[in-house]
């Protein structure tokens, strides 16, 4: 397993996998890696015969008043799991190696990014699409691996994929939580002991949720309305948004009478986390 900084050096190392003729799956991460990214890395280490795993933490999907400065690093840690879990290739650039002086090329979309955590975080999802293209384009996996933690982003590679022509097959997978519930995230750092317990409210609300769809429920104000009172009774939780939406376009939908998201995004503290299910998983 090696971890390489450069772009010439990934590319090097894809054209010999390529000259053997093997497949190669990408998991991007953002690093600080848990169970939930190892679960990514074990679905393409299954489907793949080589995995190259990004670890950057992307500047360009940060606001200027988000956890940029603060977002926990530790790639000696990191390589350690990748290795365990079957992983080839560690891409870990420096921001100049990513976005040269005169970078000036996004990827934007409309429409899916116009909704829940489009709304509080402008210009993430412009960010996300732009480095996610960049390392489609450098790895040119033949699959890519993303989480369904981050429903909404999931939904707008997909999208962005199919728009633009990208021969990479996207892969969604599960939502990996600890022993108590809470999804598994690099931000769970930041929580005191204190923040920990109340954070465990988003699970039981997504508990909640598919409790209420599983015993019929199909009026979406009704479940939002129960899993935001659940919330709005944990005094260190404050709701960003609890919002039920169709899968396939991010619009908020009244009844569940098809595929659809319900996701929440709720500040413990300072700390923004998410969570999420799909009714199709209920
Ligand atoms: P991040 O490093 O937070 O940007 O996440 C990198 C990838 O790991 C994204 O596709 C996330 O959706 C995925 N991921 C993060 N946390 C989890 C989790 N608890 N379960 C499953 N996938 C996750």
């Amino acid at each position: 397993m090696r971890v390489v900084k450069t772009v010439d050096e990934v590319r090097a190392q894809v054209k010999e996998w390529r000259a053997q003729g093997l497949t190669v799956g990408l998991v991007p991460t953002m690093g600080y890696l848990h169970e939930g990214h190892a679960s990514l890395i074990d679905a393409s280490h299954r489907d793949n015969d080589r995995t190259v795993v990004s670890d950057f933490v992307n500047p360009m999907q940060f606001g200027p008043a988000e956890d940029l400065e603060s977002y926990p690093r530790d790639i000696d840690r990191d390589a350690k799991l990748v290795e365990e879990h079957g992983g080839d290739l560690i891409f870990n650039p420096e921001p100049s190696e990513m976005y040269h002086e005169g970078f000036s090329s996004f990827v934007d979309m409309t429409v899916l990014t116009q909704e829940l955590c489009g709304l509080s975080r402008p210009v993430h999802f412009r960010g996300v699409c732009t480095v996610v293209s960049k390392l489609f384009n450098i790895v040119k996996p033949d699959r890519a691996y993303f989480g369904k933690k981050d429903a909404q982003q999931l939904a707008v590679i997909r999208h962005m994929a199919d728009d633009l022509n990208m021969d990479i097959e996207i892969i969604g997978c599960p939502i990996v939580r600890e022993a108590d519930g809470l999804a598994k995230s690099s931000r769970n750092t930041y929580l005191n002991e204190a923040e920990r317990k109340a954070a465990l409210v988003l699970s039981k609300a997504v508990f909640l949720g598919m409790d209420m769809v599983r015993n019929g429920e199909s009026d979406c104000s009704a479940v939002i309305g129960e899993i935001k009172k659940l919330i709005e009774a944990e005094p260190l939780a404050r709701i960003d948004y609890v919002k039920i939406v169709d899968c396939a376009t991010m619009q908020q939908i009244t009844s569940l009478d098809r595929p659809a998201l319900c996701a929440m995004a709720v500040y413990i503290g300072k700390t923004r986390l998410i969570d999420n299910f799909f009714t199709e998983d209920v």
